[in-house]
């Protein structure tokens, strides 16, 4: 495993940050996010150090994150309401954590407008 020595979310991976987990395997860690936008707001990173979803990616790893996000929604109890699933890249994207993370987001009515407000 791939560990960047100053990434916050390879220390969460590494236990030695604190989070609340919410679903662990082999491949992929989702926790709750700390400053919630939503009533659900978890973050679905992959064990392995990416800097965003821009880097080159092990298909293993791209796919056990899409399991993951399913599983996750299903188990927070907003598969059947919806969710959004989103991805900064890059500073355009305020992008703070660079370390691969889908934000998964629900449990209450979203705006369809504007891409950019979450
Ligand atoms: P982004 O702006 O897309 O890079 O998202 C980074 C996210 O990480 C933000 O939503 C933060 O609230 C969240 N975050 C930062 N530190 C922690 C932490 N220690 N535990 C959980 N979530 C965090
Ligand atoms: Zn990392």
């Amino acid at each position: 495993m791939t560990r960047e020595d100053d990434c916050l979310f390879c220390k969460i991976v590494a236990g030695d940050i604190p989070s609340e987990i919410v679903y662990e395997d082999d491949r992929v860690l989702a926790f709750k996010d700390i400053s919630p936008m939503m009533p659900v707001h978890v973050l679905v990173i992959p064990k392995e150090h990416y800097s965003s979803i821009d880097a080159d990616i092990a298909p293993e790893d791209a796919s056990a994150l899409m399991e993951a996000v399913s599983k996750v929604a299903h188990d927070q109890g907003i598969a059947e309401s919806g969710y959004r699933v989103i991805t900064n890249v890059g500073d355009d994207a305020c992008q703070s954590v660079h370390h691969l993370h889908l934000h998964v987001l629900g449990g209450e009515k979203m705006n369809d407008g504007d891409p950019s407000v979450r």
